[in-house]
C-alpha cells in the first residue's frame, strides 16, 4: 500500500546560470532515489533496513544497491534488494558486466524477472586488480544491448554518466560519444557520478541534448560528512572537489559539527541549483546512513 509521492516544495534561489534555468523562483516538486551498498554482516543488514525505514517517508522512486564487479558482494546485492522489496518498496540492483559471460548475465536477468524486479542500474564496473579477465562484455553499452536483446522492454535501465568525464575517457568528446552510444543501446535514464560543480552538470546536459539524448539525466548527490573519505573517493572516481570546499573542510580539523553543518549547507545549495537547472530528480549516495541525506532534504524543504 504505497503512499502518495511526497512533494518537496522548494523555493529555488537565483543562479548565475539563468539562461538554462527553467524553474527559477517557482515552487516545484522533485522525486528522489537512494543508493546503498550491500551489507557484509548481519548487523549491517539490520542497520540497512533501519536506514530504509528512515528514508522511506520521503517516498523514493526506488532504492538501489551497488554490485561488486568480479564476484564480491553480488549475492549481498540481490539479498538486499529482496529485503527492501519485502518491505513494499521499489528496489533496483546495480549490475556490472566486466569479467562476466553473456550466459551468466542472462541467468541473472531471468532470476530478477522471476522475482518481479524490473529495474536495473547497468554498469561496466571495475575489476579489482589481479582479478580475472575482461569477460565477454567490455562496455556498459554491451550490457545494455544484452539486456534489451534478452529481456526486451521488461527492465527500466539506468546507466552511469560523468559530468566531469570518466577517468578513462581519452577526451570529453570520446566520453560523450560513448555515453550517447550507451543511451542509444536502450537505456531509459542516466544517473551521474557525484560532483560539486553545477556548471559541469549544466554543460553535460547541454552537450548530451545536442548529441540527441532526450532521456532524463539525474544528478548523483554525495552528502559531505568526512574530509579524508571524500578526498580518497574523489581521487579514484575522478570527481573534483572544488578547492574552496577542500580547504574549508580541512580547516575544520576534527570539528565534526562544523564539517557536518558546512557539508549540509553546501550540498543543499548544490541541490537547489541543480533543481533550478531542471534536474528531473535527485539520486542520493547514502553510504547506508540516513542522517546526512535527511539533513540535506530538510535543508531543501
Ligand atoms: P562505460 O559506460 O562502459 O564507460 C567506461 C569507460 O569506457 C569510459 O571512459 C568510456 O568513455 C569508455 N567506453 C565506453 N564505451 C566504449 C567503447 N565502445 N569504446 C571505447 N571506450 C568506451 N561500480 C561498481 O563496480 N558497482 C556499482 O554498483 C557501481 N554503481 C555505480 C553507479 C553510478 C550511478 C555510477 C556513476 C557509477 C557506478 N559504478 C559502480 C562505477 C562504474 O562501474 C565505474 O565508473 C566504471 O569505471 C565505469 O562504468 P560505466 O558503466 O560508466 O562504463
Amino acid at each position: 500500500h504505497r503512499r502518495q509521492p511526497r512533494i518537496f516544495r522548494i523555493r529555488t534561489v537565483p543562479t548565475r546560470l539563468n539562461h538554462l534555468n527553467q524553474r527559477n523562483n517557482m515552487s516545484i516538486s522533485i522525486p528522489v532515489s537512494f543508493e546503498f551498498f550491500p551489507p557484509k554482516t548481519a548487523e549491517g543488514e539490520d542497520k540497512l533496513m533501519h536506514t530504509v525505514a528512515e528514508l522511506a517517508p520521503h517516498n523514493p522512486e526506488f532504492f538501489s544497491v551497488t554490485y561488486g564487479a568480479g564476484g564480491s558482494t553480488q549475492e549481498g546485492t540481490f539479498n538486499a534488494v529482496a529485503n527492501i522489496r519485502a518491505q513494499g518498496h521499489q528496489a533496483a540492483p546495480h549490475l556490472s558486466c566486466i569479467g562476466a559471460t553473456r550466459s551468466k548475465i542472462s541467468e541473472i536477468l531471468d532470476g530478477l524477472k522471476t522475482q518481479g524486479v524490473n529495474r536495473i542500474v547497468a554498469l561496466r564496473g571495475d575489476l579489482p586488480s589481479g582479478m580475472g579477465g575482461m569477460g565477454e562484455l567490455h562496455h556498459a553499452s554491451d550490457l545494455v544491448a544484452l539486456i534489451r536483446e534478452h529481456s526486451g522492454d521488461y527492465f527500466n535501465i539506468h546507466v552511469a554518466a560523468y559530468p566531469e568525464y570518466h577517468p578513462q575517457s581519452r577526451t570529453p568528446q570520446d566520453d560523450l560519444k560513448n555515453f550517447v552510444k550507451k543511451m542509444h543501446a536502450g537505456a531509459n535514464t542516466a544517473i551521474t557520478q557525484y560532483f560539486y560543480n553545477a556548471d559541469a552538470y549544466a554543460r553535460f546536459i547541454e552537450d548530451a541534448r545536442k548529441a540527441g539524448v532526450d532521456a532524463p539525466i539525474v544528478p548523483g548527490i554525495m552528502p559531505i560528512t568526512n574530509y579524508s573519505r571524500l578526498a580518497r573517493f574523489s581521487e579514484t572516481c575522478g570527481a573534483e572537489i572544488p578547492r574552496w570546499i577542500l580547504l574549508k573542510l580541512a580547516s575544520f580539523g576534527d570539528d565534526q559539527a562544523s564539517i557536518k553543518a558546512f557539508g549540509e549547507e553546501v550540498v543543499a545549495q548544490l541541490c537547489q541549483r541543480l533543481i533550478a537547472l531542471g534536474a528531473p530528480s535527485l539520486h542520493f549516495y547514502t553510504l547506508n546512513n540516513a542522517a546526512p541525506t535527511l539533513a540535506v532534504l530538510k535543508n531543501l524543504k
